[in-house]
């Protein structure tokens, strides 16, 4: 069997975990630090906050920029639910930007017409949540200055993107945005098993995401609303979680993190070779474009043209052959949650006509020239 992403584990990640194990402090202890502060180097970003997942870094970060009852978030149709689940359980209202239909990604011009739109509804949103999907960013520059037009805060769901790069800079560096997510799940670029971690430059919002992921408690004397009671004293100050990310986690992750790179040019590699060897008449390649280096979580292929039938075809071939091919994603939209808040088929038709074409072949670094070869032997073969 032959899957769309899996996780590359070395003696070394091994060793790491067991370390820890054999140390005094399972969680709470030293690594989680020593994880954020060289996830911090890796993408040049002030503060990290490592936590059990991206999805609680995205609940967290929507806090810290006070995401409540009666705002707004919005974000990509074409994304896993959680870029939008984070804005529901502030309370906050969820709505889509269509894609750009050639890389996936939030269009920024669809953006800008929605904010003009907004406005003058007196709607417009708190957060914008873009999507790096399969890796490669948003146009985030355009973003950035809509943000500054119309006001809202931006969060980078980059999931799929550590490794990534944009004008050179490391995804991650929140150069455009408040606040940056990453994802360890083991499909993704890099694992800590479970995992994610929030960036960001500002530290009150660093801050503040700390306390959220740790039960909303400060054990800091200049946060405390009344004097402290002694050195055993801590207080809570607001309603936080337990979202802590683990010593054994962080070991891994901050193993894994040695080698994000060449995971990321292996990626490359294996993605070159499916571009030389699928028929273009056939398929293309999510569109790379200028200045944006795709971390590669992903190597997505588009039919030609939308085709229900032939992409049902295609996606249960591969699987029947040991391919586990797959789809990302299904409009969120288009969920049954999200269809009993209101919205219907017809709203964000590039997101849809996506849905009926993307396919996500397999890529992982422990992939062999061979399997892609067969991958796309497969593909061939079913398209006929
Ligand atoms: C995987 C993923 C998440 C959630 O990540 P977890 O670490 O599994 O919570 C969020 N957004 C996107 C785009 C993802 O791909």
């Amino acid at each position: 069997m032959i899957s769309y992403g899996k996780q590359s584990i070395t003696q070394a990640d091994v060793d790491a975990v067991v370390a820890v194990l054999n140390s005094d402090w399972l969680t709470q202890g030293p690594k989680v630090p020593e994880f954020e502060r060289a996830i911090c180097d890796y993408v040049d970003c002030q503060y990290a906050v490592a936590v059990n997942s991206a999805t609680s870094a995205l609940h967290i970060a929507c806090l810290a920029l006070q995401v409540g009852e009666n705002d707004l978030v919005w974000t990509s149709p074409i994304s896993f639910v959680a870029s939008s689940n984070c804005a529901l359980y502030c309370g906050a209202k969820v709505d889509f930007v269509d894609i750009e239909p050639n890389t996936g990604n939030m269009c920024a011009k669809a953006l800008e017409a929605k904010l003009a739109h907004a406005k003058t509804m007196n709607q417009l949103p708190k957060v914008v949540i873009p999507v790096h999907l399969a890796g490669q960013t948003c146009d985030m520059e355009y973003i950035s200055k809509l943000s500054k037009i119309y006001g809202f805060s931006i969060i980078e769901d980059a999931s799929h993107a550590i490794g990534g790069k944009y004008y050179d800079k490391p995804i991650g560096s929140c150069t455009y945005s408040d606040i940056t997510i990453f994802s360890f799940h083991p499909v993704k670029v890099m694992t800590s098993a479970e995992g994610g971690v929030a960036l960001t430059n500002n530290s009150a919002l660093a801050r503040q995401m700390q306390m959220l992921r740790s039960h909303g408690v400060t054990a800091e004397d200049d946060e405390m609303t009344e004097p402290s009671h002694g050195p055993w004293y801590y207080q809570q100050v607001c309603l936080g979680f337990n979202y802590r990310m683990t010593d054994l986690h962080a070991a891994l992750g901050l193993s894994q993190l040695k080698k994000v790179d060449s995971f990321v040019t292996r990626r490359h590699q294996l993605a070159n070779i499916y571009n030389q060897l699928l028929d273009s008449r056939l398929v293309t390649p999510l569109n790379q474009v200028d200045n944006r280096y795709s971390a590669y979580h992903l190597y997505i292929i588009l039919l030609n043209e939308p085709n229900k039938t032939l992409h049902h075809t295609l996606v249960s071939g591969l699987r029947d052959k040991g391919i586990i091919g797959h789809v990302h994603y299904i409009p969120i939209h288009l969920q049954p949650y999200y269809k009993e808040m209101g919205f219907k088929p017809g709203e964000f038709p590039n997101a849809e006509r996506y849905y009926q074409s993307a396919v996500t072949l397999p890529l992982h670094p422990d992939l062999t020239q061979d399997q892609v070869k067969y991958v796309v032997k497969t593909v061939h073969d079913i398209l006929g």
